[in-house]
């Protein structure tokens, strides 16, 4: 998978920002939105005793949210194809990307399908109801999509995708767990019933927005805390603000804590 953004929802450097980091020269301190790119393996072949229907071995390339910066992201990483797309919650800066669709829909002559939780479909049928009304002038095309809502577990190509039910301040949204790889961005607690559905992941992409508490994020001690009790291998830490810098911070986290940075590729066991 490919983290094609690791910013906070203003990005990193902020507009009209002289700080350090804003200025560095660090391309590792130059976060787009948050969003990542899955590639997923080959579909099992006979033998293998999950039924995959036809449809669903299809799903290749999964990309969860729409931020803000997916033209860019899919400019600077070459993405031509886009399989479907999970949603983690309905922010703008998780979903105002969600137009540049329109683009896959013409490459891919298809639909694409989008998941999420009952809210985040509400909200993106209301933030962008021109996709719904039938009174939208076609000349520049609109995305085509088809919403799904997500009630548990479901099979997505060659892999099972397990939604994470976390806190993000008052508000529940959605982690995703895929093998040994679990995503929580925009998380600020990991209800009860959700920490068993973390157990074995080895991999982890866990939001931290800066050093000190806020309302609606980790900071990085809270995230080191629960990088902890989840046990994986190794954390990378996303959603970062410019309060954050990548060399300084990274000097300083614990062993197997490090900070992620756009375009990072992280190879990942089912
Ligand atoms: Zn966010
Ligand atoms: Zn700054
Ligand atoms: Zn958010």
């Amino acid at each position: 998978m490919t983290l094609l953004g690791t910013g906070t929802s203003y990005g990193v450097p902020m507009i009209g920002c002289d700080c350090d980091v804003c200025r560095s020269a660090d391309p590792r301190d130059r976060r787009l939105r948050t969003s990542v790119l899955i590639d997923l393996p080959e579909p099992p072949r006979s033998g293998d005793s999950r039924p995959v229907s036809a449809v669903a071995a299809a799903v290749r390339r999964v990309l969860i949210d729409t931020s803000s910066d997916l033209r860019a992201q899919a400019l600077t990483f070459g993405i031509r194809r886009l399989d479907a797309i999970l949603y983690t919650h309905s922010h703008a800066d998780h979903v105002l990307g969600l137009d540049e669709v329109r683009r896959f829909n013409r490459l891919q002559k298809e639909a694409i399908p989008c998941y999420s939780d009952a809210r985040t479909r509400a909200d993106l049928r209301r933030t962008f109801s021109y996709i719904f009304d039938e009174d939208t002038p076609k000349g520049g095309g609109i995305p085509k999509i088809v919403l799904n809502e997500i009630a548990g577990p479901f099979s997505l190509g060659a892999v099972d995708v397990v939604p994470v039910p976390i806190m993000h301040g008052s508000r529940p949204i959605l982690g995703f767990r895929i093998g040994s790889f679990a995503y929580l961005t925009d998380c600020s607690a990991i209800p009860d019933a959700s920490w068993p559905l973390l157990n074995g992941v080895r991999t982890l992409v866990l939001d931290a927005l800066r050093e000190r508490p806020h309302t609606t994020h980790f900071s990085v001690p809270e995230a080191i805390k629960a990088a902890a009790q989840i046990g994986a291998e190794r954390t990378y830490l996303t959603h970062i603000s410019h309060e954050l810098g990548h060399a300084e911070t990274c000097a300083r986290l614990p062993r197997g804590v490090e900070l992620a940075y756009d375009g990072l590729v992280l190879d990942v066991e089912n």
